[in-house]
């Protein structure tokens, strides 16, 4: 029977499912799977960039844990392509690749002044505090004012993390520096922008609901956001999402402490509607000291509008969630305005010609974007895989496709990869970490000793 050798890069959700997807298909060919990844933990974005406050999201490693536990995949953990092997060696010894390299840097918000110090990308925060071994251990948390840029659930993670109590952290997987960290926080004020208004808005009801639980932090809102035109009445009484958005913020119109003034708490989170960003303010030192917003209005279509009106508050500190963006892989067609790898449903294509690059495919974020649930990355592995299974004609034909020749490969290069057995010795190294203090795991957030504890040295 033809087998098809076949390599993953990438050991998010997307890459995952993309693996059990194929291992459960009805197909005519054996399959032998090796995964990629240049962490030496698997799950990607779920492990690192899902918050640590969200156990039940977390929890969604269980059945990525199930697929790799089954035995019929291998995992390279601490293996990076363009770097520790390239598509030349993918080709030499696979019949296909599937990337599912995600995305983890921030799409950059082009107005004056977002250089300033103390502008910062969200992603980089997000990574800092899942404790990301690539991201630097101390994060500056001296702003009493700080805003957060952005209408999403990225913006929401953002300004709860920083509002919220870091003692209300401790029973979550926050690494001990994160923890140390947010305790010597100095923040007081969490002003989060959105260009649109209430019912346009892009989080989820259940993570804005989750901000006013927050303990000994008052959420303030302006009247003037609730003036709604009538397509945002339409919104609210058609659409589901939208109607529950909508009371959860008229919910808190209704406290006393909902215009900042009466409220005893010691942390405020601000909700600014309708305020699009159009300067950071700087000052003598270079650090951001004010954010200025133009006042838009509805345009009555679902949109807005600016509406001439320059208003100004002062911050020490900005975070803008404005998006993520996908990394180019070297030898790989990319497609640098939106950040993904250009591709027909998953079969990767020339970036100039549309022509497909054969036996190369995409799946997940760095297929599609950077939106969406972790449950989509499945729909989009289903896609890919399903465009694998049908191309065996084009697969690559490998001079040594053989099972031992990537492990020879990487042992000649030097390179410390980690395998499923290394990740269950650091899966359980931390969860007994964590074990004394009651918490579910204290991860391990330095590469090398990630990489010793997984290799049992
Ligand atoms: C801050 C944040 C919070 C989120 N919260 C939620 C939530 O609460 N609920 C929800 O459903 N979804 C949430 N999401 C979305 C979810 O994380 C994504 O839908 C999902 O992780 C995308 O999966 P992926 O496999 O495409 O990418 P990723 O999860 O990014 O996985 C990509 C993998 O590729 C690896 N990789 C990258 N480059 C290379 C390379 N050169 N060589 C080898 N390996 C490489 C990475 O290390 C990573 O492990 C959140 C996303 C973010 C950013």
């Amino acid at each position: 029977m033809t087998k098809l050798r076949l390599a993953i890069v990438g050991a998010g959700p997307a890459g995952i499912y993309a693996a059990d997807i194929l291992l459960k298909a009805e197909r005519k060919f054996d399959v032998s799977i090796d995964l990629f990844d240049h962490l030496p933990a698997p799950y990607g974005l779920v492990r690192y960039g899902v918050a640590p406050d969200h156990p039940r999201i977390k929890g969604i490693v269980n059945a990525l844990r199930d697929v790799l536990d089954r035995g019929d995949i291998r995992l390279f953990g601490n293996v990076r392509f363009g770097e520790d092997i390239t598509l030349d060696d993918l080709k030499h010894h696979y019949n296909a690749v599937i990337f599912a390299t995600g995305a983890i840097r921030d799409t950059t918000l082009d107005i004056p002044g977002i250089d300033a110090d103390a502008s910062y990308g969200a992603a980089d925060f997000v990574s800092w505090y899942d404790g990301h071994p690539d991201f630097p251990r101390e994060w500056p948390l001296d702003a009493a004012s700080v805003g957060v840029i952005g209408n999403g659930n990225v913006a929401l993670d953002v300004a709860r993390v920083l509002a919220k109590h870091a003692d209300d952290l401790l029973e979550t997987e926050v690494p001990p520096n994160v923890y140390e960290g947010l305790k010597a926080s100095a923040v007081t004020d969490v002003h989060v922008f959105g260009r649109r208004g209430p019912a346009q808005v892009k989080f989820t009801p259940l993570e804005l609901r989750e901000l006013g639980e927050l303990r000994d932090v008052d959420l303030v809102v302006h009247d003037e956001d609730f003036e709604y035109d009538e397509a945002s009445k339409a919104a609210i009484a058609s659409n589901k999402q939208v109607m529950v958005i909508d009371r959860v913020l008229q919910s808190w119109r209704g406290r006393d402490s909902a215009n900042g003034a009466g409220g005893e708490a010691s942390r405020r989170l601000h909700l600014h509607f309708y305020a699009k960003p159009v300067e950071v303010k700087k000052d003598a030192d270079g650090r951001v000291s004010a954010l200025v917003y133009e006042r838009t209005r509805p345009d009555s279509e679902g949109g807005v509008v600016g509406t001439g009106e320059l208003r100004e508050v002062p911050l020490q500190g900005l975070y803008r969630a404005v998006g993520y963006f996908g990394s180019p892989l070297p030898g790989v067609p990319f497609d640098s305005t939106h950040g993904v790898i250009p591709n027909h449903e998953g079969q990767v294509l020339h970036e100039d010609s549309n022509e497909r690059v054969p036996g190369v495919y995409a799946t997940g974020w760095i297929k599609r974007g950077p939106v969406g649930l972790i449950g989509h990355t499945k729909s989009d592995a289903m896609e890919t895989v399903r465009h694998l299974i049908n191309d065996q004609g084009s697969w690559w034909q490998p001079a040594d496709a053989s099972e031992q020749s990537i492990v020879d490969l990487l042992a000649e290069r030097g390179v410390q990869w980690t395998d499923l057995g290394g990740w269950h010795r650091l899966d359980e190294h931390e969860i007994a970490l964590g074990a004394p203090e009651d918490r579910a795991r204290v991860k391990v957030v330095d590469r090398d000793e990630m990489v010793r504890v997984s290799r049992g040295e």
